[in-house]
């Protein structure tokens, strides 16, 4: 199964449409995976503004 990352809001998914924004802008040319456990202490979630748990693409094209 391949992952692809919103290109909107990074979040990495197996399926077609993010299950965050509802959005089908998705690419499987992302690099970098980044998974976020404590969204409100780590410093990547603040800088990529992100507000919830969950495994993120660092670079989406
Ligand atoms: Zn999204």
């Amino acid at each position: 199964m391949s992952e692809k990352a919103c290109s909107s809001c990074h979040l990495i998914t197996t399926g077609n449409v993010c299950p965050k924004c509802k959005t089908t802008t998705l690419s499987d040319d992302f690099s970098g995976l980044v998974i976020i456990f404590d969204p409100q202490g780590s410093a990547i979630a603040k800088t990529m503004n992100i507000k919830e748990k969950g495994r993120y693409a660092l670079k989406v094209r």
